[in-house]
């Protein structure tokens, strides 16, 4: 059985205080839970990864960076490296995010280069994938999320499939309120396992972890993990709520009863 995961993407939200009052209200209230095969993950912003790690350690908690730096270390103004977030003790780290190719203009070659830095310090990947509305519209969904796997994944080599965790995200779907229904986020998710498939040895396929994102939130979260190929979300707007939070770890708990 796979693991299920419930990451929360804070983006640019909260500091100091709340990420220590959210954290610790999330160790709390998770330590009665009997988690079987649940993983909640938080990503705070960077300042307060520590504060994060902290206030989690020893618990169910995971902590990821939101990004990474390209680079090893040097004339960099406000990067911050892999060696720095291992330094750190931190497990996870998002890359690829659609903000980041968005605003940032990271392409797939970027993405490819922050994994190699996460793996050269024993983080875990958490890939970003997803197509925008045009694509979507022009029928160009396969299309975007092969080119975008080839791409982020040039060279990879995998064998357990726990190297990494891919979240797809439609961009159109990300923080408007507009989910993709469960069978459009499956069909893609199918999609994915079956590139998996095709490209790795069998355990890569079966073992790996396939997010949903966009618009997650408590309402939509049971129907999204009842299909076969999604293994949990990424979560930005309703994973700023600790109430909300932990109902979307009790959902995917459930889930696997
Ligand atoms: C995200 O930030 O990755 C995301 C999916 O955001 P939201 O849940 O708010 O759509």
């Amino acid at each position: 059985m796979r693991k299920i995961i419930i990451a929360g993407n804070w983006k640019m939200n909260k500091g100091l205080s709340d990420t220590r009052e959210f954290v610790k209200e999330l160790v709390d209230t998770i330590s009665s839970l009997e988690l079987k095969h649940t993983i909640p993950l938080i990503a705070p912003a960077y300042p307060f990864l520590q504060e994060a790690l902290r206030e989690s350690f020893g618990s169910a908690v995971q902590i990821a960076a939101q990004n990474v730096s390209l680079h090893s270390d040097g004339a960099f103004t406000g990067e911050v490296s892999a060696t720095m977030l291992a330094s750190l003790g931190l497990k996870y780290g998002i890359i690829g995010h659609s903000e980041r190719r968005q605003y940032h203009e990271e392409t797939d070659s970027d993405v490819l280069g922050k994994m190699h830095k996460l793996f050269e310090q024993k983080i875990t990947p958490i890939l970003c994938i997803g197509e925008t509305l045009a694509q979507r519209d022009a029928n160009q969904t396969a299309a975007t999320i092969l080119s975008q796997l080839k791409g982020c994944l040039h060279g990879v080599e995998m064998h357990s499939g726990n190297e990494i965790v891919i979240a797809y995200e439609p961009v159109w779907a990300i923080g408007t309120g507009r989910t993709a229904t469960p069978e459009q986020a499956q069909e893609v998710h199918a999609l994915i396992r079956k590139w998996l498939r095709d490209n790795y040895p069998s355990a890569v396929a079966e073992n790996m972890a396939i997010l949903y994102g966009g618009s997650v939130k408590p309402d939509n979260l049971k129907s999204l993990l009842a299909c076969e190929d999604i293994d949990g979300g990424l979560i930005g707007g309703a994973s700023l709520k600790v109430d909300d939070f932990v109902a979307m770890v009790k959902i995917a708990n459930d889930s696997l009863a």
